[in-house]
């Protein structure tokens, strides 16, 4: 086996509902809380008569869809099981051993281990709340991502393009820019070296179906789609993402109840904690309680314990916005546990 398999370690998918006996709330994962549209499970129940057959090989109609509701051309769209496979994709693509990559910190964890699986160089910096006001470095490759998990803010497009201009490729990763659509997208008109990931997890609500593209340049994107395993994206997965494109008004509607309790829990969470400003469907909380996340966990409330994350000093956890009800229960879990804690200390 090869060495590097040694050293690198599993990726945490933190805490699921499946791992306790009781019903949870689930606020760790990042996921859309409400069902999906009624074409989409529609679209579903009508094609699980057709599974005994490969889906339609390229995608086209999907790719078509995408590209309507991203405004670029179909053939500037590349598609997979998700904006985790797009982007191990890149790394393949792109790559070679000992190559420069850079990962400013904190962020998502993949970038890294992708990165390490194609032997890359890797420079890592950490930016206080992943503030990034400029680039300092070069090099083949740069994973940004913007609203950045899990500190929740976006980065600026000047500085995207700073990027651009010192890297021969530049990732966004956006799986979270149609909740505030804050999005970089218009920043290709001017750079073929940008690629804009993207993901139906989480606006989409299809986090259990595995879909996401990438927009970039068409030598890009025919790169990715040269490589992804043919007939990647099952056929039930690529209908509920036609019928979720074709269901964007549902889809926003939800989007603004989301924002509307984001900004409800912001204001709460406040009273007792710092929290970061956040475009995406969740938050990030500075705390002073270690033990806050299994507290929480112990009355039910799943969120996502991310202290010791590189780049973040101190306990923090991220939840993900849910239901009113789930949050309206996990606000009132909180008091209770703060003022506990307050009585006791
Ligand atoms: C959730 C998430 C993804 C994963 O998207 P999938 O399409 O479910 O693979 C990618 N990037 C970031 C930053 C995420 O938080």
């Amino acid at each position: 086996m090869r060495k590097i398999i040694e050293i690198i370690n599993e990726y945490d998918p933190g805490p699921f509902p499946e791992d306790f006996d009781t019903e949870v709330i689930q606020l760790a994962s990042n996921e859309n809380p409400f069902p999906p549209s009624e074409d989409v499970v529609n679209a579903i129940r009508e094609n699980a008569l057709k599974i005994n057959r490969y889906p339609s090989p390229y995608y086209k109609r999907l790719k078509e869809k995408i590209a309507e509701y991203v405004n670029a051309e179909p053939e500037n769209v590349a598609v997979s099981t998700g904006a985790t496979d797009i982007l191990r994709m890149i790394s393949e693509i792109v790559l070679e051993p000992l190559d420069p990559v850079f990962v400013p910190m904190p962020s998502y964890s993949m970038y890294l281990l992708f990165s390490m699986l194609r032997e890359a160089r890797i420079q890592m910096k950490a930016y206080e709340g992943y503030r990034i006001e400029g680039c300092e470095f070069r090099g083949k490759l740069a994973f940004l991502c913007s609203p950045n998990n899990p500190t929740g803010n976006s980065l600026d497009k000047k500085v995207i393009g700073e990027f651009a201009e010192n890297f021969e490729y530049v990732v966004v990763d956006e799986a979270y820019a149609d909740f505030e659509n804050k999005t970089a997208l218009d920043l290709l008109k001017d750079y073929d070296n940008v690629i804009i990931v993207r993901s139906f997890s989480k606006f989409f609500g299809l986090a259990g179906m595995r879909i996401g593209y990438a927009v970039a340049d068409e030598r890009i994107t025919k790169a990715i789609e040269k490589i992804r395993n043919p007939f990647a994206i099952s056929m039930l997965a690529l209908h509920a993402a036609i019928a979720a494109l074709n269901s964007l008004d549902y889809y926003k509607k939800l989007s603004k109840l989301i924002v509307k309790e984001r900004e409800r829990m912001e204001r709460e969470l406040s009273k007792f904690f710092y929290v970061y400003e956040s475009d995406a469907n969740f938050l990030l909380v500075k705390h002073g309680i270690k033990e806050l996340p299994k507290l929480l966990e112990d009355r039910g409330i799943l969120v996502r314990d991310v202290s010791g994350l590189e780049g973040l000093k101190g306990y923090h956890f991220r939840v993900t916005v849910g239901r009113p009800e789930e949050n309206d229960k996990f606000l009132e879990t909180i008091r209770e546990i703060y003022e506990d804690q307050e009585r006791t200390s």
